[in-house]
């Protein structure tokens, strides 16, 4: 039994534990890191990065069969083809770059890294558990960042032609037919994506709309994609569970009629939840907040010396505010006073077209209390968006109608997804309408929508 001991203790190597460790290693800190899969976590082997890259794939394909049939812009091309076990073998070479690349960059922050599943003795004391054997390792600080894992729906267990996003990613051909539990995040994008393979895409939904988290004007472009693509869409519909006889789920239709929708594949994609389990939670006194880890405004948990970030920590579950906690508990644990102060975590649903918010929507400001003014800028008079026949969309902005200061801007578009980045610096730095309208937006870019958002909140757009 080997015995090690380390100021900074992280379990867990996802984009908000290594981040965390490389960032305590810069800082000079004892670092060990402890991951029992591969380093970069479920965002860069099974989350972000592989959906991100076979959603470009299909994006591709379905661009060289959309030319094949009719070509507006001169493009011709001779019956496409789709070969996804090549795709698969593309990204899973993205993936080993990236992995390889957290390594690397571990090393160069001097953290010690140890392959095994963490498991806690005490508050200060964790067994790291191996092939080789077990190793202890003594922590001032131990940081809980072990993730979240796909709900499993009780009557539809994870198994057999029932997938999860994981699998999904991970096919040799596209199913035939695949159904989606869940017009979620992962469902609609993942879905979006088999249907331009060329699968027969149904999509079960249980609320009365899809992207039930954001508001119906946004996800209307997203959802008449969804329709041309031939996606077909059961709302207000629940799953309930295998069909008795041949390849199929049973459904409950929103009028309470049951209906057997055909299906090679399954795809439950119905939320994930934090990873509280297998790490030896029963020997801890932690608070909880629901599912997840109960922290305060520096990820401190209810013990002393112990803090969680990312997805074990609770919603958002992006990999983007993980990593911004991990950042910030490596600066406390390294003496810096540091808490959360964010006023703004983008979100992106990488559909067809994207979907982007930042801050609050008009509904969301007027229920917390603001007056507010608020403005939307069609992408069908942007110049940019016409010229990569990205016309169905717009940028919305929202902002106080005292001090103009701005509480949110969303879009959606054909990659808007890009101007996330304007978005939340506006938001963060405190902007106003005049200083988004007053600062200079290269021409010709959809970043000019967001400018002629504000310049109409402001009264006066040009190009409209
Ligand atoms: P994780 O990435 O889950 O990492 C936790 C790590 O801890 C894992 O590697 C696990 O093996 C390890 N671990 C757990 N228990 C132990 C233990 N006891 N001992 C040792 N190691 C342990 N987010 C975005 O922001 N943008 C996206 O586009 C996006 N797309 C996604 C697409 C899909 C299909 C999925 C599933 C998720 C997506 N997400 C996306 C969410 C994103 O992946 C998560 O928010 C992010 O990975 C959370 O990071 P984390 O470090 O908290 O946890
Ligand atoms: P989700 O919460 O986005 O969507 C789940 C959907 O399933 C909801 O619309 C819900 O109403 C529906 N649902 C729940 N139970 C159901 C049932 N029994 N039958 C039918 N529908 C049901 O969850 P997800 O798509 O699994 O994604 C999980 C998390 O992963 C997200 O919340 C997000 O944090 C993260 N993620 C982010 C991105 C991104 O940032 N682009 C992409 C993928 C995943």
């Amino acid at each position: 039994m080997t015995d090690h001991t380390a100021k900074l203790l992280v379990i867990g190597a996802g984009p908000a534990g290594y981040v965390c460790a490389i960032r305590a290693g810069q800082l000079g800190l004892d670092t060990i890191v402890v991951e029992n899969k591969a380093l970069g976590g479920t965002c860069l082997i099974v989350g972000c990065i592989p959906s991100k890259a076979v959603i470009h794939a299909a994006d591709e394909f379905e661009k060289a069969r959309h030319w094949a049939e009719k070509s507006a812009i001169g493009v011709k091309v001779a019956k496409p083809e789709i070969d996804l076990a090549e795709t698969v073998k593309w990204k899973d070479g993205i993936v080993k770059r990236l992995t390889g690349g957290v390594g690397a960059l571990l090393k160069k922050s001097k953290v010690r890294v140890l392959n095994g599943t963490a498991r806690f003795r005490d508050g200060k004391t964790v067994e790291v558990g191996a092939d080789k054997g077990v190793e202890i390792v003594r922590a001032e600080n131990i940081v809980i960042a072990t993730g979240s894992v796909p709900v499993e729906l009780p009557f539809l267990p994870f198994g057999g032609d029932v997938i999860s996003s994981t699998e999904a990613l991970d096919l040799r051909e596209p199913p035939k037919s695949l159904v989606v539990v869940g017009g979620g995040y992962i469902g609609l994008e993942l879905g979006t994506a088999f249907a331009k393979f060329g699968s027969k895409v149904a999509v079960v939904e249980a609320t009365e709309r899809i992207l039930p988290l954001y508001d119906a004007e946004l996800t209307r472009p997203v959802l008449k994609r969804l329709k041309s693509l031939g996606v077909h869409l059961h709302l207000s519909a629940k799953a309930k569970g295998l069909a008795k006889k041949g390849k199929g789920l049973v459904i409950e239709k929103a009028d309470g009629e049951e209906e057997i929708l055909p299906a090679d594949k399954i795809l439950v994609t119905v939320g994930r939840r934090p990873a509280t389990e297998g790490w030896g939670r029963e020997e801890l006194a932690l608070d909880m907040a629901g599912r997840a880890i109960r922290i305060d405004d520096q990820c401190r948990t209810s013990m002393s010396g112990v803090f969680a970030i990312g997805d074990v920590a609770g919603e958002p579950m992006l990999a983007h505010r993980g990593m911004a906690q991990g950042e910030m508990v490596a600066e406390i644990v390294a003496g810096r006073r540091r808490r959360w102060d964010k006023r703004v975590i983008p979100a992106i649903v990488f559909t067809d077209p994207e979907v982007v918010v930042a801050g609050l929507s008009p509904e969301e400001a007027k229920a917390a209390g603001h007056e507010i003014k608020t403005a939307m800028f069609p992408l069908s008079a942007n110049g940019r968006a016409m010229s990569m026949e990205g016309e169905d969309g717009f940028v919305r902005i929202v902002a106080r109608a005292d001090t103009h200061l701005v509480l949110g801007v969303q879009a959606v578009g054909r990659s808007v997804s890009e101007l996330s980045t304007a978005f939340g610096l506006a938001i963060e730095m405190g902007a106003c309408l005049e200083d988004v309208a007053g600062t200079v937006h290269a021409h010709p870019t959809l970043g000019e929508a967001f400018q002629e958002s504000a310049l109409r909140a402001l009264g006066h757009a040009l190009h409209i």
